[in-house]
């Protein structure tokens, strides 16, 4: 089989080779097995099941959650010359008819429906008269209350194993935690399901976690500088930051769109269309932005403060690099975000879980090592290498304290020194020896920590606590803000444990940091013509413009990098370029040799 499905992956989309896991989902779906394949936002699950579909007679039924994105894949299919087409509520009846027909007369290899559509009995009563393929549940994780983006229509598809069944389906997500895909197979009714579960981790994506100054705002606006003509995605967590940052970046003549739900449908509507379209190159947004964001040529995600999970941050950061380019992702976080999270969580029921997420994300955030590793360790997954090469701590831009286990005993021993009932910014004092009126008037200038970091800034102090708090050696008390030590604390105090403490970034590293990661960036553009990369880019728009399709349905970024480093000088040529096609060859290989030709002379 993995001959004919090769072949179909080099035919219709051009791709030469599968990558993990994709080859063993196919196997599955066309051995006729209930399968659930789990592989990050980017790793390909579309083809998993839209190569099968090909391949098997009768009509594979696609669930998929949201009408935007179903336009946008069977406007994909087709620009494939694959034969798709979906049913939603934007189109008209006599629209639905051809579909309909067009499904009746068995012509469509792959149907998209949402999952309102399906639990309707007159869309159940059509299918049953056809014949069908199998089912896809895309986005499966919607079903269970545990993933991030609980549907309520989810809940009902366990109607599919009933109503058919004869019919293999076929759950795909990115979501990795085990409840979830126990959720999944249960709730679906799978029968003895092939489970196929990816790597979570995405090498492509560059981690960077600092702290934040302030509102951050010039720490964002100095990344998006750093990506001139570039798309990019900023996350705020809240809707006022979402205003002030989006008009900061227009004062500053960077366009750009803000996104959040207090924007009127209309307004949020046309400005994701303009992300989406690629006529805007920049949102920002708070995290109801991104379910219905198909763009795979997102080059950097800016948090401008710590999301909710580190389930959130991975699927927001997974939206950048789909592509499988090299992509960037910034975070600057604060102890201000913890406590935002431990205000907005209380009223929650779940408070208790939502804080321990919230408090595992402020460890990653504040604990100086691997992000790659890390993440792949919070899906309880190992990961393999040594040095990932792509985040801040493994590219040596994180410099750590010589000796924190002695530095992190003199600030815990102050705050016990200080009985546990004192804040940050008092604790901050004593240590660095301020001999201000509240301090005499507790007597805090006779404690033996009086003074201790005396050498010190309070600044590097304050970023000291910082990172002892968020790695969980200390605590912040709710009302007060008092800083308490807990049980690790207590362990570093008796030198059982060590933190790893980095210190901040001076003048100096800064800039030796933005001038390797401008070499390491020129390195990937090495041997591609830039001058022709944006020419093909522009041509690309108007074809994607004219047809009313997102740009990358035409071709992805990679396609144009290529071409722009090979130059072909002929429609032979073109052939065996990463994403084109027989069909694409044929309808677009003339307009794009055009533009290597002029641009070329
Ligand atoms: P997911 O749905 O898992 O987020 P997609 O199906 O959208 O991912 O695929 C992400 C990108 O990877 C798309 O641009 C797709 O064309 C590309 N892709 C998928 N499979 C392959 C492959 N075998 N080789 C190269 N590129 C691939
Ligand atoms: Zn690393």
């Amino acid at each position: 089989m993995s001959l004919t499905a090769k072949k179909i992956l080099a035919q219709y989309w051009g791709f030469t080779s599968f990558r993990p896991f994709q080859e063993e989902a196919i196997r599955s779906i066309l051995d006729d097995h209930d399968t659930v394949t789990l592989l990050p936002t980017g790793g390909g699950k579309s083809v998993c099941f839209q190569a099968p579909a090909l391949l098997m007679p009768g009509t594979a039924v696609v669930i998929s959650p949201l009408i935007s994105l179903m336009k946008d894949q069977v406007d994909f299919l087709k620009e494939l010359g694959i034969s798709a087409e979906c049913f939603n509520s934007s189109q008209g009846v006599r629209e639905q008819r051809q579909v309909r027909e067009r499904l009746a007369a068995g012509e469509l290899k792959l149907l998209y429906v949402s999952p309102e559509r399906l639990m309707m009995e007159g869309m159940r009563e059509l299918l049953r008269g056809l014949r069908i393929s199998f089912f896809v549940v895309d986005e499966a994780h919607c079903i269970s209350h545990w993933g991030h983006d609980f549907r309520a229509e989810y809940r009902q598809l366990g109607v599919i194993k009933d109503e058919f069944p004869n019919c293999r389906i076929h759950a795909f997500t990115a979501t990795a935690t085990s409840e979830v895909q126990q959720d999944i197979i249960r709730l679906l009714k799978l029968e003895e399901p092939h489970c196929y579960i990816g790597p979570i981790d995405r090498p492509n994506l560059t981690y960077r976690v600092l702290p934040r100054k302030g509102r951050g705002f010039d720490q964002v606006v100095d990344i998006v500088q750093k990506h001139p003509k570039e798309p990019g995605i900023v996350y705020c967590l809240r809707r006022d930051d979402v205003d002030r940052l989006s008009a900061e970046l227009t004062e500053r003549g960077i366009e750009n769109r803000p996104y959040h739900a207090g924007l009127p449908d209309e307004t949020r509507r046309r400005n994701q269309e303009a992300f989406s379209s690629e006529a805007v190159d920049i949102i920002v947004a708070t995290i109801a932005f991104g379910m219905g964001v198909d763009r795979s040529n997102i080059r950097y995600v800016v948090h401008a403060a710590m999301p909710k999970s580190i389930e959130h941050y991975q699927q927001e950061t997974g939206r950048a690099g789909r592509d499988g380019l090299p992509a960037e992702c910034w975070m600057f976080y604060s102890g201000q975000d913890y406590k935002l999270w431990e205000f907005i969580n209380a009223q929650s029921s779940q408070r208790e879980v939502l804080m321990r997420k919230a408090l595992l994300l402020y460890q990653f955030c504040s604990q100086p090592t691997c992000r790659h590793r890390f993440l792949s360790g919070y899906f309880a997954q190992e990961y393999g290498r040594e040095n990932c090469g792509a985040c801040d701590y493994c590219l040596g831009e994180v410099e750590l304290v010589p000796e924190p286990l002695e530095l992190g005993q003199k600030i815990l021993s102050c705050v016990v020194r200080v009985k546990e009932k004192f804040g940050a910014d008092h604790v901050a004092d004593v240590l660095k020896g301020v001999s201000k009126d509240s301090i005499i008037r507790w007597g805090h200038d006779g404690l033996s920590t009086f003074g201790i970091l005396r050498e010190e800034t309070k600044q590097y102090i304050r970023y000291m606590i910082e990172q002892l708090l968020g790695q969980g050696f200390l605590q912040r008390e709710e009302q007060f803000q008092t800083l308490s030590l807990t049980d690790s604390g207590r362990l570093v105090l008796s030198g059982e444990r060590e933190p790893i403490l980095a210190l901040p970034l001076v003048r100096e590293k800064k800039k030796e940091i933005a001038r390797r990661r401008k070499a390491l960036r020129g390195q990937e553009w090495e041997g591609i013509d830039t001058g022709l990369y944006d020419a093909l880019r522009e041509k690309r728009l108007e074809l994607a413009q004219a047809k009313g399709v997102p740009a990358y349905v035409i071709f992805g970024d990679r396609t144009l990098r290529e071409l722009a480093q090979a130059k072909p000088a002929s429609i032979a040529d073109m052939e065996g370029i990463y994403g084109i096609g027989e069909v694409k060859l044929k309808k677009y290989g003339k307009a794009f040799l055009a533009v290597i030709n002029r641009e070329a002379l």
